[in-house]
């Protein structure tokens, strides 16, 4: 570590528990964001100045007016720009110890499990279906600890996914719910705290484990409830018939509703 990184991380350096050697496997750690969205947006903050040595950050949205209630990396002046380069820039300049990436490429179930190979961790900041289902798929047979969050309304949820070893999201929910059955937040709306709350657990447990600290959401779900501010936790359990953890690993992809409807776009 050079002095600037001394200085710089001082005020987590000196924590009982976590040192030069905890930040130095931050430092070496290559994690993947998906989503610049508004989970994507804290967890993408929160990895970068903690000091995780190289992030990836996947999206193709460009910067909306609408955004702005919640994606605290973009200003109005970046209206209509690609998120990524906005995000990747911005992220960049907060700390220039690491190497931020913008990568605009849609994920999707046939690509997830070639691109999202090669990371210590992945972050899930998307918000549908059928990208949360190809990420959870692809980070278990890749065996990459995922950490995976979703914020809607007031409402969202965490979980922490360590392959083989843990539940993972299929196991919990091992069917997307029907088409139409779950808005999206341009439908139901969004609180933007809501999605820092939920962004901010999801990279407080990836930089934990990267750092080789004990991580608190093995096998459990937390659900957060702002309406009555409620943080419960469920325990969960792997499931042996899971068709992506279990035995045999069944690919099974989950139709993209937005492709289907073109007037819902991701967000
Ligand atoms: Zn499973």
């Amino acid at each position: 570590m050079n002095l600037n990184e001394i200085k710089r991380y001082s005020r987590q350096l000196i924590l009982q528990d976590f040192g030069t050697k905890e930040q130095g496997k931050l430092k070496r750690a290559k994690v993947a964001v998906t989503g610049a969205g508004g989970l994507g947006s804290p967890i993408s903050t929160y990895l970068t100045l903690a000091g995780v040595g190289e992030i990836h950050i996947f999206d193709m949205d460009n910067v909306e007016l609408s955004n702005l209630n919640r994606q605290f990396l973009y200003t109005p002046e970046d209206e209509g720009k690609p998120k990524i380069e906005i995000a990747a820039k911005r992220l960049q300049e907060i700390n220039p110890e690491i190497k931020v990436e913008g990568i605009n490429e849609k994920i999707t179930y046939d690509n997830a499990f070639d691109i999202l190979k090669d990371y210590d961790a992945i972050v899930d900041g998307t918000d549908n279906f059928a990208v949360r289902y190809a990420v959870n798929d692809s980070a278990v047979v890749n065996k990459i600890p995922l950490f995976h969050g979703a914020a809607l309304m007031y409402e969202g949820r965490v979980m922490s996914i360590i392959p083989k070893d843990t539940a993972c999201f299929r196991c919990v929910f091992p069917e997307a719910p029907p088409q139409g059955t779950i808005p999206t937040c341009r439908e139901a709306g969004i609180l933007g705290s809501v999605t820092g709350i939920v962004g901010s657990i999801q990279a407080t447990e990836a930089i934990r484990y990267l750092a080789g600290l004990e991580i608190g959401l093995k096998n459990k779900l937390l659900i957060i409830n702002t309406d009555i501010m409620s943080f419960d936790v469920v325990n969960i359990r792997r499931r042996e018939d899971c068709t992506t953890c279990g035995e045999k690993f069944i690919p099974k992809p989950v139709e993209d509703v937005c492709e289907v409807n073109p007037s819902i776009t991701h967000d």
